[in-house]
């Protein structure tokens, strides 16, 4: 399974556009590994994970074909993580041409979500409708905690997150050819639902992006800092739920108390982590 990280920022991206910390200087000179788009990651070619923001500019930049995307799989509705006017222009009035059909995962409240948000583009745009559908040429598929699809040939299971829950919000374990890989951001400490999940599923993971939204020593809401990852990575270890060489990547990085990549990544490594960035690609 190839995993393409297409964005590795939380919701400010990084650097941030009115700071003038040595930071973000450093970010704005060098660019490189300490410049953040909004998260979302390319699972394969059509599996895409998030529909953000920063879609547009960073398949440029990574050499990403967007346009083969099948698969939408949606965390939550947040604004770093959906950007309905991406969505949008898969309507003919925007002549995209010769779209192929997607479908869209999320959870029920998500759907509803990103349907509001689409409608504010497009007034009386409706995702939930079967005739809007046919007019954004895709379909949607409702997921809840614990229920396996079968996208192309992957297995796909819905894990619920500790973040959002209004915004029904979710993570995601994608399996194919024998490897497991779970994207877990956004998120805060992980259930104990989710937990009995990964052991009545015997889940094994070959490799976890999980949410570290804060540096070290920081904390701050709705999210795990760098520290609470490797915690629950840890936990992930000591309980089998990663298999013996499982890699175990920091995600949805924010400005808040984070130093630069190369600082972060010796911190993380240290506690058994990694730090991803953007245009990581990682083969498991
Ligand atoms: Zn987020
Ligand atoms: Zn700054
Ligand atoms: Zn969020």
């Amino acid at each position: 399974m190839k995993i393409t990280f297409l964005g590795t920022a939380a919701a400010t991206a990084c650097p941030l556009v009115f700071c003038r910390c040595p930071v973000c200087a450093s970010a704005w000179k060098t660019g490189g590994r300490d410049f953040r788009r909004r998260s979302s990651a390319l699972v394969g070619e059509d599996l895409l994970i998030d529909l953000g923001p920063d879609l547009m500019s960073s398949a440029f930049t990574f050499g990403a074909d967007v346009s083969k995307i099948r698969f939408l799989l949606q965390t939550h509705s947040h604004s770093d993580h959906f950007d309905a006017g991406h969505l949008i222009t898969r309507l003919p009035d925007y002549a995209t041409v010769d779209p192929l059909p997607m479908t869209i995962c999320a959870s029920p409240e998500t759907l509803r979500h990103m349907s509001d948000a689409l409608s504010l583009e497009e007034p009386g745009a409706d995702l939930l409708s079967k005739d809007w559908q046919d007019r954004l040429r895709l379909s949607v598929r409702p997921l809840r905690h614990g229920e396996t699809i079968q996208l192309g040939n992957r297995r796909v299971t819905a894990v619920v997150s500790n973040h959002d829950p209004l915004d029904g919000s979710l993570l995601y374990v994608v399996e194919e050819a024998g490897r497991a890989f779970f994207y877990a951001t956004d998120t805060m400490r992980l259930t104990e639902r989710a937990w009995s999940l990964f052991k009545a599923r015997g889940f094994a993971f070959d490799a976890v992006a999980i949410d570290a939204t804060y540096g070290p020593g920081t904390r701050g809401g709705g999210h795990l800092s760098v520290d609470q990852a490797a915690e629950e990575i840890a936990r992930m270890r000591a309980e089998g739920v990663l298999k013996e060489n499982a890699r175990a990547f920091v995600t949805h990085i924010s400005h808040e108390g984070m130093p630069p990549h190369a600082t972060l990544d010796r911190y993380a490594r240290a506690r058994g982590l990694e730090a991803a960035w953007d245009g990581m690609i990682l083969e498991i």
